[in-house]
């Protein structure tokens, strides 16, 4: 497709050019033909030696032989045909002034953590409210979520929370936002089963009673401004869904996390067909998954790890112990269908893979006899030819149950070395270390780890699949999300690539509002953004200034420093006490200590008039000089913590 075909929005056809009225035209005109089982569309010959055959009077509509002016012209007709089935302009209503607002909150910039608002004139609805994971300078901060100010902001416009899927990428900071505020939450079962199952880790059942449960293919009013129908997706987790969101500007399709996935476990495809439905009847904006936008290779469906399983358990003489992402319900389905095969019971272990397996068969996504489980206590009573165990830790996680069998600190399982470990997941990225870690200590427990490829698919569409969504929605607008600067960058590439106009894709990062209407999309302001620190063990909040000095803490160190100062001669009545950590090794304690007394005395001598008085101050202009002192000395900035006691 050009350019021009596509990008030009004065190209409203008048509507006798539609494809669909000319076919229409062609029916009534020729009823005969249709009858003649000619529905299909196949071209009769039409030389002179068949018609008398036919005995027909009614000859068709087509002269002897087509001449070269009949096939110019039908090559014409079939261009305008391609023309118009391509453009998305004609199906928008370019009159319209409605408009809507996007504001991601989350997931850009970033992998994780996805949120967005979506926002008319009075009303706005939230798709997903997921969690991150904090890097490593991020000291004792278990998961973040994001600053709710915004949504603080226009809390009063909000009519709904819509969530695509079950991962923590995009419900994670649910109980959070519930907590301070409660919405009305849209969704399918498992994903709400998930949030349900928040919900009562953090005390806050009650607000179950705020879910709305909904049916695919079906359309839901949400509000006055929305109406939205969630799609069947596969994933990497089970119950996924895009949304098509309606609103007076038009449709705009969120793809959610996806792939396209043609022989999915539990036979649930992906609904093209649906999406192809509003591609037809023409598509506002597309946002779409940009995770995998590097990836070349088509992502295998799901299916492709059963050879892999097999031939890994078929080999196994001792216990085979299973680790992947608790969430990812079919690896685990069939892990458990391989363990049956080979005359193994299973054991599940780690907290995050129990309760999810037990919410996936509680609502019936997954079927297995009860007695094929049995409890870790039961273990050695068995031999290790008869033992699955299906476990976390995939990723290292220290405090995982794969990691602590592997450093013997598990309480019931310990590493053999007859074990087989099969790790099913990938490495999020930045995980490396401490999967690298874990690898260490269970081969030094003597077990085999098989981590091949072909045990793992991934849960996200590669170019060609974003490619076919693209095509299928066919949209005027197009935004990839979910992913860094670098993969949504990518992602448009492709998307041009399938013949979207440069000018109609816009690149976001986290905050920044786009407005979107038939007739153009632009950037409209910027609102607040960022991340809230959590701490899991109590769930609450880490103040952003705590995070900061524990960072300096463990980049520079800290000194105290504690001088009495006289009154009337600003002279040190004593040696001052100095105390570093992280800074200078014990045995150079002393020297610094010496140091450090020079620059006080030094200070004290050149004070400024007035300020033995104002011990703040004293403080405070101590501190510049320390620091300035310690910069020139030991290239660090520490923590410093002067206290003057004057007397
Ligand atoms: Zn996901």
């Amino acid at each position: 497709m050009t350019e021009e075909n596509k990008g030009t929005i004065e190209s409203t056809p008048a509507p006798e050019r539609r494809p669909n009225n000319r076919r229409n035209n062609n029916r009534n005109k020729n009823p005969q033909n249709r009858q003649a089982g000619e529905a299909k569309g196949e071209v009769k010959p039409t030389s002179s030696q068949n018609r008398p055959n036919r005995g027909s009077s009614s000859n068709r509509r087509r002269p002897a032989t087509a001449t070269d002016e009949d096939l110019r012209a039908f090559v014409v007709k079939n261009q305008e045909a391609h023309k118009q089935r391509l453009n998305p302009h004609f199906k928008l209503d370019l009159n319209s002034n409605a408009k809507v607002r996007i504001t991601p909150l989350g997931g850009l910039g970033e992998i994780g953590g996805n949120i967005a608002v979506f926002e008319t004139e009075k009303e706005a609805i939230l798709i997903d409210v997921g969690m991150s994971f904090p890097d490593g300078e991020m000291h004792g901060v278990d998961i973040l979520i994001p600053d709710f100010s915004y949504i603080r902001e226009i809390r009063h416009k909000i009519v709904g929370v819509i969530i695509t899927h079950a991962h923590e990428d995009h419900i994670g900071a649910m109980p959070y936002l519930f907590k301070e505020m409660q919405f009305p939450i849209y969704g399918t079962p498992l994903p709400l089963a998930m949030i349900g199952s928040k919900f009562d880790e953090h005390h806050i059942k009650e607000h179950r009673k705020y879910f709305v449960p909904v049916e695919k293919r079906q359309i839901y009013k949400i509000g006055n401004d929305f109406e939205i129908e969630w799609m069947h997706m596969t994933h990497s987790i089970i119950d996924s869904s895009s949304l098509a969101i309606t609103t007076a500007a038009g449709t705009i399709i969120h793809t959610g996390d996806f792939k396209i996935d043609h022989t999915p476990v539990d036979g649930y495809t992906a609904d093209l067909h649906r999406l192809a439905y509003y591609g037809e009847k023409g598509v506002l904006c597309l946002l779409s998954d940009s995770t995998n936008s590097y990836n070349t290779a088509p992502t295998p469906s799901e299916l492709a790890v059963a050879p892999a399983l097999d031939r890994v358990f078929s080999k196994a003489e001792g216990r085979v112990l299973l680790s992947t992402f608790s969430s990812n319900i079919h690896r685990v389905q069939q892990a458990i269908q391989y363990g049956i095969k080979y005359g193994r019971k299973v054991c599940v272990i780690g907290r995050s893979m129990e309760r999810n397996l037990e919410v996936a068969m509680q609502y019936d996504y997954l079927r297995f006899p009860k007695n094929v489980f049995i409890d870790v206590e039961e273990l050695p009573h068995l031999n290790d030819k008869e033992i699955l165990i299906v476990t976390t830790g995939s990723q290292g996680e220290p405090s995982s149950a794969l990691f602590r069998m592997a450093i013997g600190e598990h309480r019931h399982v310990k590493i053999k070395p007859t074990d087989l470990i099969i790790l099913s997941s990938r490495a999020i990225p930045g995980n490396e270390g401490s999967i690298s870690n874990m690898l260490n200590f269970l081969q030094r427990a003597g077990a085999r780890v098989s981590s091949d490829k072909d045990i793992h698919v991934s849960g996200h569409a590669s170019i060609e699949e974003q490619k076919l969504m693209l095509r299928l929605v066919n949209p005027k607008f197009f935004l990839p999300v979910h992913g860094e600067f670098n993969h949504v960058t990518k992602h448009k590439e492709t998307a041009m690539l399938c013949g979207v106009p440069e000018r109609n894709i816009l690149l976001m990062t986290d905050g920044e509002q786009i407005e979107v209407a038939p007739k153009y999309m632009r950037k409209v302001k910027t609102v607040k953004t960022g991340k809230t620190y959590i701490d899991n063990q109590n769930n609450h909040q880490i103040e952003d200034d705590i995070v900061l000095d524990r960072q300096k803490l463990a980049t520079d160190g800290i000194v105290m420093i504690v001088a009495q100062v006289d009154n009337q001669t600003s002279k040190m009545t004593a040696k001052p006490r100095v105390t570093s950590f992280g800074l200078v090794a014990d045995k150079q304690d002393k020297y610094f200590a010496n140091e450090m007394e020079d620059v006080l005395e030094h200070f004290l001598m050149h004070m400024k008039d007035g300020l033995i008085e104002n011990p703040k101050a004293l403080e405070n202009d101590l501190r510049q000089v320390v620091r300035k002192h310690i910069y020139r000395k030991l290239k660090k900035y520490p923590l410093i913590v002067p206290h003057v006691l004057v007397q």
